[in-house]
Order: C-alpha cells, then sequence, then structure tokens
C-alpha cells in the first residue's frame, strides 16, 4: 500500500529572525523514499475550516495579515500579508493526505506543512499557529464517516489547541506528551482527568529521552489507543523533543523517532486497519527536523531506521512515577 504526503513549505510565510521559518525544512532529502507519492496540496476552503473555526476568527486573521507584517500574540507569533493563505494551503495539505487515508487510497501519509497548528485554539491563532491543521482533519475524518478519531501529540509542547478544538466531541481523542511547565503554561496532570481517559496529558520531566519515550507509548500510549478505540490515528509530529532543539529541553533523538513513530503504526495496525497520518507541528533545529521527518516516513513506509549518528550524551530521568500517575489519572 502507498504512503502519500505532501509538502507545503510555505517560503512566504516568515519574519524576521523568527525560529518559524521556512528553513526548518531545508535539510529534508525526499527523494531517497522510492515509492513516496506526491499530492497537490490546495488551499482549504472556508466549510472545511469552519468545522473548528469560527469564521470570526477567519475574518480577524485576515485583516491582521491584510495589515502586513506583525505580531499578533507574545508567543510571538507573527504573520505577513501572505500567511492567511499560506495557513488555508498548510490545511488543505493535511487534508488532501487525510482524504487519501480515509478513503483507503493510501494506507498512511505524512503532510509536511507550514505554519504548524496545534497551538491554534478555536477562537485564537496562537504559539507560531494560525489554523488548527490536526485537529481539522480530525474533524474531517468524522464529517466523513468516522465514529471515532484520535490524535497523538509528541511535540515539546503541550497541544492546547488541538485540545480546545476537540474538547466537547466525544468522538475525538487526544493524547499529548510535552515538557512539564514550558509554553503554553497547560497540559497538567490533573487537566483533563475527568473525560474517562479520552483527553489525555502526559507532562514530562526536563530531560526525558528514548527510554522514557518507549516506556510512555506501552504503559500510556498503547491502553489509550486500546481503550478509545479510534478508527484512525493523527499524529501531530513536532520534532522539537530532540536533545538538540533550541526551544526545550527534552532528549528524544533521531532512532527515539523511529521507534516512536514504529510504535504508532504498529498501534494503528493493530486498532484502525493501519490508518495514520502525520502532521509536521514544531521542531526548530532544521537537521534534526529532518531527521525526524525521515525516521517518520521510514516508519510508515516499513522501512528500517536510516542511518544517522546521534546519541544524547545526558542521562534520562526515571519516569515510572511520572507514568503511573499517569495511568492513574485517566484510568487507563
Ligand atoms: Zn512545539
Amino acid at each position: 500500500m502507498t504512503t502519500v504526503y505532501t509538502y507545503v513549505p510555505s517560503p512566504e510565510h516568515r519574519f524576521q529572525n523568527h525560529p518559524e521559518r521556512p528553513g526548518r525544512l531545508d535539510q529534508l532529502r525526499l527523494g531517497q523514499f522510492n515509492g513516496l507519492v506526491d499530492l497537490p496540496a490546495e488551499a482549504a476552503n472556508v466549510e472545511e475550516v469552519c468545522r473548528v473555526h469560527p469564521p470570526a476568527l477567519l475574518e480577524q486573521l485576515q485583516n491582521w495579515c491584510a495589515e502586513g507584517p506583525g505580531i499578533i500574540d507574545h508567543a510571538p507569533t507573527y504573520v505577513t500579508n501572505e500567511s492567511f493563505n499560506a495557513a488555508l494551503r498548510g490545511v488543505g495539505g493535511t487534508l488532501a493526505c487525510t482524504r487519501a487515508v480515509l478513503r483507503g487510497e493510501a494506507q498512511n501519509g505524512f503532510a509536511i506543512v507550514r505554519p504548524p497548528g496545534h497551538h491554534a485554539e478555536p477562537n485564537r491563532s496562537m504559539g507560531f499557529c494560525l489554523l488548527a491543521n490536526t485537529a481539522i482533519a480530525a474533524k474531517t475524518t468524522l464529517a466523513e464517516g468516522l465514529e471515532r478519531v484520535a490524535v497523538i501529540d509528541f511535540d515539546v509542547h503541550h497541544g492546547n489547541g488541538t485540545q480546545a478544538c476537540l474538547l466537547d466531541d466525544p468522538r475525538a481523542g487526544f493524547f499529548s506528551s510535552h515538557q512539564e511547565g514550558i509554553y503554553p503554561g497547560s497540559g497538567w496532570l490533573h487537566e483533563t482527568a475527568d473525560s474517562g481517559g479520552r483527553l489525555v496529558n502526559a507532562p514530562l520531566p526536563e530531560g526525558t529521552g528514548v527510554q522514557g519515550f518507549a516506556r510512555l507509548a506501552e504503559g500510556v500510549i498503547a491502553p489509550f489507543v486500546a481503550k478509545f478505540r479510534p478508527q484512525m490515528l493523527i499524529i501531530s509530529a513536532g520534532y522539537d523533543a530532540h536533545w538538540r532543539d533550541p526551544l526545550a529541553s527534552l532528549a528524544l533523538t533521531a532512532g527515539g523517532y523511529y521507534q516512536l513513530s514504529q510504535r504508532l503504526v504498529n498501534l494503528a495496525e493493530e486498532f484502525c486497519d493501519g490508518k495514520i497520518l502525520f502532521v509536521l507541528e514544531g521542531g526548530y533545529d532544521p537537521a534534526n527536523v529532518a531527521n525526524g521527518i525521515h525516521a517518520g516516513l521510514a516508519a510508515l513506509m516499513g522501512l528500517p531506521q536510516p542511518e544517522v549518528a546521534d546519541t544524547c550524551p545526558y542521562a534520562e530521568p526515571d519516569i515510572e512515577h511520572r507514568i503511573a500517575e499517569i495511568k492513574q489519572v485517566n484510568g487507563l
């Protein structure tokens, strides 16, 4: 079966020395993946975006962009004249892959898009994110026939936007792992405890790396998926949990991303008829964004781990106690 991807690098969406920049994708080498199918990405339409966002947000974003380059929040999130169209194409690229997987035209896929989306709440663009790419994809799968879908977010930051977009929809599951206490300051252990395991937050201590994520996948992500029984997995794939990322302090490696991706692909095979889509979120060191995306694509395509020298020099904390807490709080 086919693996598809869309590539929406949005070179026109850039701002001075901002870390969320087109150069994040400069080291991608997709030519190494024989058989990977490139899908065209068209701008999403208003009806699709409004499955999550009210028309008022689109109007506000359009107005901000019309005013020219500027900062719209303290993250800081920026817009330019071109950012509204870039955001619509990012959603459109995500939906092209979503539909190919949903309809069985492809086994799985990877939407390599900018700007990212997981901090964008229904009424508010924030955290370098303009529109909620992943949440819109999840809502689209439900609108087009699925009964349950789950988003799994391994970006180093809490997926507050996706969580807010899916909060009131019992058909949508959500898991987010993130470094405890950093931007945006949400995603606490008990934050969604009343959801009965449908919305799971896994705040992790600084330095959590390959072993910790392996334990998290077995101890929390696998039981979360087994309990919620989604029919498709949508992965918010941020690569800023890498040990060399300049914005945060978790400690994954290229090999760790491969293992995690492979585990998610296996869970999709076990519970979702193989339906899984990765969507790019953050990641601010271009070499590691490329290595992370290559690792994800290799896992999706059933290929061995791409060879890359990448060892974290730091010792990991023991997170067994935290994993036990997450399981207990969420009934997993
Ligand atoms: Zn992030």
